[in-house]
């Protein structure tokens, strides 16, 4: 694996390079949590029923032998989730050059602590890099194409402005095979709208999470004209603390299109999780991760404020147009 690290140099001073920057610096500190410090975390359950979507996604979407681009990879909570699909190559691409780090130590086991752990049956890849800048394609040109490119909480840190928009959605498209699946979560920028025009001010939130639009949206008002660089804070306990930008999903959709990516399936969380938990594969999965308490064993349970998070965000999957290479 090869450590490709950005010094400040690369990136020019416009505003864009300088918020990429600021969420680069923010998830690059936050550094490993050890077993105790996660489990004492406020919002431990969220995180597990986050990782159970994640899993239900990559259960039904990956094949043995596929060969992964994980865009935004941070410190690879996904690898054991790509380890049990059996995958058969993975690249993981982060702008944070902490995650990336932390990122490579779970994948290689970490010597100085003595970890005991099976190695991944994968060979990977590790790149620090900006994966919504033109020049992704320079790392990768051997490893494309991909069969499945995955983007999990992060695609919305490319909408601070159109060209950025537009670039994540054509490295994405350009990397995958004819056929192949583009998976992903995101915020759900109609419920964050929505919850706005709700507020009394420009905040709202609970216990463990707000978000903060700034003045410039006083109006509450959002102009079809206008659909990128719409900037608000957002802070969720032991998580995140930077600023992100709306996703309006149609304009999402119809720029995927563009670049011959079309919507296979989009669900906002609450209706993942109704939609899935059901499933008896699912099921037990969400037992053993414990997110949601099931009365057998002591995991507790979701809070009302961490299912309220839940309901933020959604899940989206889209296809690249194209026959599959036949076998
Ligand atoms: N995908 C991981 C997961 O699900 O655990 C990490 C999600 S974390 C909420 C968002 C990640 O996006 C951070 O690791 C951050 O460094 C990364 N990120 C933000 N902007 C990025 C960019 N322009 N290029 C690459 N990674 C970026």
């Amino acid at each position: 694996p090869r450590f490709n690290s950005f010094g400040d140099s690369h990136y020019g001073e416009d505003e864009s390079s300088r918020n990429a920057r600021k969420v680069a610096d923010h998830y690059s500190a936050r550094s490993n949590q050890t077993l105790e410090e996660r489990e004492a975390s406020p919002i431990i359950h969220l995180k597990k029923l986050n990782n159970w979507i994640k899993s239900v996604l990559i259960q039904l979407y990956a094949r043995a032998g596929d060969a992964v681009l994980d865009l935004a990879c941070g410190k690879g909570g996904d690898l054991i989730k790509w380890d049990k699909a059996r995958i058969g190559y993975y690249v993981g691409i982060d702008i944070a050059e902490g995650s990336i780090k932390d990122c490579r130590t779970r994948y290689n086991g970490d010597a100085d602590l003595q970890q005991r752990r099976k190695k991944f049956s994968f060979p990977a890849r590790l790149i620090c890099a900006d994966c919504y800048d033109a020049r992704l394609d320079q790392y990768l040109d051997d490893d494309a194409p991909f069969d499945i490119c995955s983007c999990q909480f992060a695609l919305h840190y490319s909408w601070s402005n159109e060209a950025r928009a537009r670039q994540a959605l054509a490295n994405i498209s350009a990397l995958l095979r004819p056929g192949g699946t583009f998976i992903g979560t995101m915020p759900d920028a109609n419920v964050i709208i929505k919850k706005l025009r709700e507020a009394e001010g420009l905040e709202f939130g609970n216990s463990v999470y707000w978000v903060s639009f700034d003045e410039d949206y006083r109006d509450k008002k959002f102009p079809s004209s206008r659909p990128f660089g719409i900037k608000y804070k957002f802070h969720l306990e032991d998580a995140v603390d930077c600023p992100e930008w709306i996703v309006p999903f149609h304009v999402f959709k119809a720029l995927a299109e563009e670049y011959d990516l079309e919507l296979v399936m989009t669900k906002n969380f609450h209706e993942f999780v109704n939609e899935y938990l059901g499933k008896p594969e699912f099921t037990e999965l969400m037992r053993r991760l414990g997110a949601l308490g099931d009365g057998k064993q002591d995991h507790g349970t979701l809070s009302k404020d961490e299912w309220d998070v839940a309901y933020l965000y959604l899940a989206y999957v889209l296809r690249k147009r194209g026959q599959p290479p036949t076998e």
